[in-house]
């Protein structure tokens, strides 16, 4: 075993650079190339075509045939054009990442290529094996994928990709696209009629979105030879190396020439597919990276972190590297997240959460601001659910990372805005009375000018024209929390929409009716607000007097997406029905079950077979040494000690696995699927992780470096 380890760090060594040739010097060369979006369909169809498709979009309406055969004649010219030969449904499954099952565009009766618009639009995939919680039973098995107009189709090798949703044949979504696409049109409509409370030309809101993608790097020959991180992407042993993150030094600091050339060719080929990708930096641990894209609309830019994660997987192989996406792939360094940029922008133009430089129009921004704080505030539970996973379970809660507490931060001066309003009495406007000035919405104005306050632990922070939903883990799906975000605020929206109306029947002044509404919502949702620091153990006891939850596992999370007030949330805004929660929950529940078993697994076969054998083998060589030093009369209570302590933790270990696979045997047996998680949490992965992890890792520091199989932290960490 030890073997391997070397021969990665010799491959380590020798790696040559891998040269890498964008197509131009120019990005708007080749932007977009691999891409079919509406542009594309604009340049390719008659006017008549392309209207036709814009108010299906616009308006959610199915595309006839004649509209569906022309754009699927336009994609196939293009695509096959291309060199594509094959096109296939592209879908994002429960399962998280996303699943394909590629056509051939060739007819073999026909002999020619052939793309009909039935196939563009509608598919029935063999899907019985994707997760549905139950919806699907084997006599309904059928699932189908449908066209998603609104996102481009893109070339991936030979093969056309058509964004779809994926529904069970009763209609039932079974991924993540199907209830985002809902929830996008749930907060339309109820920003919408906020809007004309203000402005009449607004006619549609869409969230606009931009992930923030933060990741590991490390040589492929060494991540092949640590089997955790194949089967689980997390290594659950490895002693901490000398240096880790404590010099700060890796935080936006010079990127490795390697890691350079893998970012550039993973860029290279974004930008060819129309993700516009444009930031890139080290980030806080060392071998952790992000990459950000400009902000587009929600939808968009959802398959497009789910396509970039895809691209950067493959590119990596090209370069030797590979990417951890897990949210805690070392543990004692930094996990990572991805950082979801939220706002929502008119059809005029206009970012409904960019405060302005004149206080009149900050009246708007405030509305949209302090709407979203309270709908953080009454749906925090279920922000907190949309995140969990077992992976993020690492990263949120755990001692070294951010607790599983929802706060938002809105800094210093918005705060004091908001607390000057809550306390600015009912202030009577007269004509001619300057009613900013009076409740201290005048402020804003200046605090757009300074846009130095920020705070990284808040798991949901203003910055200073967006939400930013840092929380998210790195390696989620995003469609999953941004449904929810987006209709808890759309909820929101329209009961402010349904109080203001109340008010305007009394005759209430319609400045004066807004202010009210939401003074009173700054009272209600102020104790989410926080601007300290969110990884301090003082801030867990401060939430808790505050009655803030604080779920630590995924679990007992999963519980609110399931609750009355959720499943009355989802229906009302018509986003699933409480079948579909129910058997999203449960789909849920079993993808953390696989992962912790999975772990377990993976951490008692590598402690008995792969780190006992040696540590045995090297206090056998210590025994000898002890013997051989007892004949000369030399001391040997050293290595005798060393043995013991050997001994001790070799048992440790062995009693360990041997209870903890007896305890996955009884877990196992346990039917309710709640019950079943729970139990894997508390009685599994709790009660021994960290025990067995503790002895090995204790063993690490012991037994010869030469002997030790699994590539060690500071090799994985800092050698590329
Ligand atoms: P930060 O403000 O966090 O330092 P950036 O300005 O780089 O970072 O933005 C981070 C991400 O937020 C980028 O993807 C950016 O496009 C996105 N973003 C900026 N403005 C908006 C917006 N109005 N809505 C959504 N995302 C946005
Ligand atoms: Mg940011």
């Amino acid at each position: 075993m030890a073997k391997l380890r070397f021969n990665a760090l010799e491959l380590v060594q020798e790696r040559q650079k891998i040269e890498v040739t964008a197509p131009s010097d120019k990005v708007s060369d080749y932007f977009g190339e691999n891409a079919f979006g509406l542009d594309q369909m604009r340049a390719s169809l008659s006017q008549d075509v392309f209207n036709n498709l814009k108010h299906c979009i616009d308006k959610g309406k199915k595309i006839d045939e004649p509209t569906a055969d022309a754009i699927a004649a336009a994609v196939k010219t293009w695509a096959i054009a291309k060199g594509a030969t094959h096109y296939t449904h592209w879908f994002q499954p429960l399962t998280g990442g996303t699943a394909e099952k590629h056509d051939s565009f060739y007819d073999m009766h026909a002999r020619l290529e052939k793309f009909k618009g039935g196939a563009l639009v509608q598919q029935e995939p063999d899907a019985s094996s994707f997760p549905h919680g139950g919806i699907r039973s084997t006599f309904e098995a059928r699932g189908y994928t449908a066209w998603d107009p609104s996102s481009p189709m893109f070339l991936i090798g030979s093969t056309l990709c058509i964004p779809t949703i994926f529904v069970s044949y009763t209609g039932e979504a079974l991924d993540y696209k199907a209830p985002l696409l809902k929830a996008v049109q749930a907060i339309d409509r109820a920003a919408t009629k906020v809007c004309k409370l203000f402005d009449r030309n607004i006619t549609k809101v869409t969230p606009s979105l931009g992930c923030e993608q933060e990741y590991f790097v490390i040589d492929h020959a060494l991540y092949s030879t640590r089997p955790d991180l194949v089967m689980c992407g997390r290594s659950v042993f490895g002693h901490q190396p000398p240096r880790g993150q404590q010099l700060d030094d890796h935080y936006f600091g010079s990127i490795p020439p390697r890691i350079f050339d893998f970012m550039r060719d993973f860029e290279i080929e974004c930008h060819r597919l129309g993700i516009p990708v444009s930031t890139r930096h080290n980030e806080v641990a060392p071998s952790q990276f992000e990459v950000a894209p400009v902000f587009e609309e929600i939808n968009v830019a959802t398959d497009h972190n789910q396509l970039l994660m895809d691209v950067m997987n493959k590119v990596a192989e090209k370069h030797n590297l590979k990417v951890l996406f897990h949210e805690k792939p070392f543990a004692g360094l930094n996990g990572s997240g991805k950082h979801c940029n939220w706002s929502l922008v008119t059809n005029t133009g206009i970012n409904l959460l960019q405060p302005s430089s004149s206080a009149r129009e900050n009246l708007i921004f405030l509305t949209f601001f302090v709407n979203t704080l309270k709908a953080v505030y009454d749906h925090a539970d279920l922000l907190r659910a949309s995140i969990a996973s077992a992976g993020n379970d690492y990263r949120l809660g755990a001692n070294e990372a951010p607790p599983a507490i929802i706060s938002a931060f809105i800094g210093t001066q918005l705060s004091a805005v908001l607390n000057e309003l809550e306390h600015s009495g009912n202030v009577s406007v007269e004509k001619g009375d300057n009613m900013y000035m009076k409740l201290g919405i005048d402020k804003i104005p200046e605090i757009i000018l300074d846009n130095t306050d920020r705070n990284r632990t808040s798991p949901f922070a203003f910055t200073g024209n967006k939400f930013e939903f840092r929380a998210v883990g790195s390696d989620a799906n995003v469609a999953g929390p941004m449904t929810v975000l987006n209709i808890a605020v759309a909820d929101q929206l329209n009961q402010f929409n349904k109080e203001v109306e109340k008010e305007l029947d009394k005759g209430t002044e319609r400045r004066m009716a807004i202010v009210n509404i939401l003074r009173k919502y700054i009272k209600e949702s102020k104790s989410i607000l926080f601007d300290g620091d969110g990884y301090s153990d003082d801030w867990v006891k401060e939430a808790e007097k505050r009655g803030l939850s604080n779920v630590k596992d995924t679990p007992r999370a999963l519980d609110f997406t399931i609750s009355e007030k959720t499943i009355k949330l989802y229906e009302k805004s018509n986003v699933c029905t409480e079948r579909e929660l129910r058997a999203r929950h449960e789909t849920l529940l079993e993808n953390y079950i696989m992962k912790v078993q999975i772990e377990s697994r993976i951490m008692g076969d590598l402690a008995l077979n792969h780190v006992i054998p040696i540590a045995i083998a090297y206090q056998n060589k210590l025994i000898e040494n002890a013997n051989g030093l007892k004949g000369l009369g030399i001391d040997n209570s050293a290595v005798v000690k060393t043995i013991n302590d050997i001994s001790q933790h070799i048992e440790s270990i062995k009693n360990n696995v041997r209870q903890m696979i007896e305890e996955r045997k009884r877990v196992n047996k346990i039917e309710d699927i709640r019950d079943k998680a729970i139990a894997y949490c508390d009685d599994v992965k709790e009660t021994y992780f960290d025990k067995i992890r503790y002895s090995v890792d204790k063993l690490e520091l012991f037994v010869d470096s030469e002997a030790w199989p699994l590539p060690k932290y500071r090799e994985m960490l800092f050698l590329r």
